[in-house]
C-alpha cells in the first residue's frame, strides 16, 4: 500500500504530503522529528521494525510560497464534495458556470460549481435569479490546508488534530 505521510512546518502548520518513505529518510537524517506513527502498520527490514511516519515536522523552518490549489475540474468536485450544488445528485457531475459563459462568466473559483447533468441543463444560459434554482454553497477558493484536508479522508487519524484550522496559526 501507498501510505503517505503530512508534514508540518517548524510552527505545526502543514507544509506538505510525501511518501512514507521520504517522510522516513527526513526523520532518519534528522531534518525532521517523528510525532505520530501509523497505528496499525510498521515498517520492517530484515532485522528491524520501525514506526511508520504519518505525521513529521520539520527541524527548521522552511519559507513556503503561498500554494495555490490548482483549478480544475477534479478540483472544484472536491470542494463541493462531489454533489451538485443544486440538488445534492453525486451522479453525472458537471461544471457548471454561476454567470454563463455566453453572458461574460469567467473560469474562476468563484463561478464554478458543481451540478448535475440534469440541473446544468435545467440552468442552461440563464443566471440563477432567472432559473430559480437554490445554490447550496456559495464558491470560494479553497485553502491549501482545506485541501490538504480533504485529501486526507479517513485514513489518517493521525493528521485531523494537526489540519484542523481551529489549530492552526496563521501567519
Ligand atoms: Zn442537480
Amino acid at each position: 500500500m501507498n501510505f503517505k505521510a503530512l508534514i508540518l512546518n517548524l510552527d505545526y502548520t502543514p507544509v506538505a504530503i510525501c511518501t512514507v518513505q521520504r517522510a522516513f529518510l527526513l526523520v532518519y537524517l534528522r531534518k525532521a522529528i517523528l510525532l505520530e506513527a501509523n497505528s496499525t502498520f510498521a515498517l520492517h527490514t530484515v532485522n528491524e521494525t520501525y514506526s511508520m511516519p504519518s505525521v513529521i515536522k520539520l527541524n527548521r523552518y522552511v519559507d513556503i510560497p503561498y500554494k495555490k490549489v490548482v483549478l480544475n475540474r477534479d478540483n472544484i468536485f472536491k470542494r463541493d464534495g462531489f454533489t451538485c450544488q443544486y440538488c445534492g445528485n453525486t451522479k453525472e457531475l458537471t461544471l457548471d458556470h454561476l454567470v454563463p459563459k455566453a453572458k461574460g462568466g469567467k473560469t474562476t473559483w468563484n463561478n464554478l460549481i458543481t451540478a448535475c447533468k440534469t440541473c446544468n441543463s435545467k440552468k442552461g444560459n440563464a443566471s440563477l435569479e432567472e432559473t430559480g434554482l437554490l445554490l447550496n454553497i456559495k464558491p470560494y477558493r479553497p485553502s491549501y490546508i482545506m485541501y490538504l484536508k480533504d485529501l486526507s479522508g479517513n485514513n489518517y487519524e493521525e493528521w485531523k488534530p494537526y489540519l484542523d484550522t481551529k489549530n492552526i496559526r496563521v501567519a
